[in-house]
């Protein structure tokens, strides 16, 4: 195989299931790319799809060379499959997208130039979130809201991976070596210089969202929990707030029965009130640093974030048939 030439810009497209919006997606994707005058290429990471999304890739790949196939053993995750689809990047840039056309290819053009004029990281900025439900609109603000009173960086509410990123930016992602990999707080930890375009965010193209809310859910505690450690140190302050109470309540009790002589025998509803407020309250505190816990033990075990199959260039696909 020859050394492939690195192309300036790499785009990254995670899937699953999304055969039926592939030509429609390149469809509009391409002739953007093409207009901009510089060698691309558009890295599509199959991640475990039980359709035939990659059959679909492979017959686009014929006509278009710039595609390159990362096909994931299984179903990783959209996170997982995010970073797989950058390690492959090989470009100046990298930019990722949805495959549902969420993202639309056509503010690209926006992006390089900000890129050209300076700018390391190129944000695309949602002006509005009409399209989603008021209940997801409701608890994605109230997600952001919490994380950022919680944590040092502070993550954008309306951005979400659309963005452009260079080559220093990207190797420095890529160098974070953990496995919880919260993209968009990764993303905002890095820094640098960051340039901002707005865009309005259209409804899905075809199919539905891969992301139900339970997964949504265990989202937001890996974002919380990779970028806040409130959570886990906050039952010091709760434990000690416990403890001045019974100290408090303890001196009550014996002032009573000491000078006033008064000892009262039933005190049955107190007394269960507190054992299972308290209790209550321990098992919630350990389930909080359960949930660290368990982070930590998947980062000590140290597995990879992703398993892949092949990737398919159209060099290599070239030299198959
Ligand atoms: N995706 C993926 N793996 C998954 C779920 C989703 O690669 O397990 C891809 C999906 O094909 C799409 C992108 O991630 O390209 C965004 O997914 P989706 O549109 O379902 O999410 P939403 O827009 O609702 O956040
Ligand atoms: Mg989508």
């Amino acid at each position: 195989m020859t050394a492939p030439t690195i192309p300036e810009l790499s785009i990254v497209i995670p899937m699953k299931d999304e055969q039926d919006g592939l030509a429609s997606l390149f469809f509009r994707l391409l002739p953007t790319l093409r207009s901009l005058g510089r060698s691309f290429e558009v890295v599509c990471v199959n991640d475990g799809s039980h359709d035939n999304t990659v059959t679909g890739l492979v017959g686009l790949q014929r006509a278009h060379p710039e595609i390159v196939i990362v096909d994931l053993s299984r179903n990783f995750g959209k996170e997982a499959a995010l970073t797989a689809g950058i390690q492959h990047a090989r470009g100046n840039a990298v930019i990722p997208l949805d495959a549902d056309l969420q993202d639309p290819p056509e503010i690209i053009p926006e992006m390089t130039a900000k890129w050209d004029s300076g700018a390391e990281v190129v944000i695309a900025v949602r002006s509005k979130r009409e399209t989603d439900s008021a209940f997801k609109r409701w608890t994605a603000s109230a997600f952001y809201r919490t994380i950022n009173q919680m944590s040092e960086v502070s993550i954008p509410n309306n951005a979400g991976d659309f963005r452009l990123m260079s080559r220093p930016v990207v190797n420095a992602l890529l160098s974070l070596p953990e496995r919880n990999r919260f993209n968009k707080g990764l993303f905002a930890w890095l820094g640098f210089r960051t340039e901002v375009v707005y865009y309005e965010r259209p409804k899905r193209e075809l199919g539905t969202s891969k992301w139900a809310y339970r997964r949504l859910w265990s989202f937001a505690v890996d974002g919380i929990t990779a970028f806040s450690s409130l959570p886990i140190r906050i039952w010091t302050y709760v434990g000690l707030a416990f403890a001045a109470f019974a100290l408090i309540y303890g001196g009550v009790m014996i002032f009573r029965a000491l000078i006033l002589d008064n000892i009262d025998v039933p005190g049955y509803a107190s007394l269960m009130v507190a054992i299972l407020f308290s209790s209550g309250v321990i098992l919630t505190g350990l389930g909080v640093i359960g949930e660290y816990v368990s982070r930590i033990y998947i980062e000590v075990k140290g597995r990879p974030l992703y398993v892949v199959r092949t990737v398919i260039r159209a060099e290599t696909s070239a030299q198959r048939r």
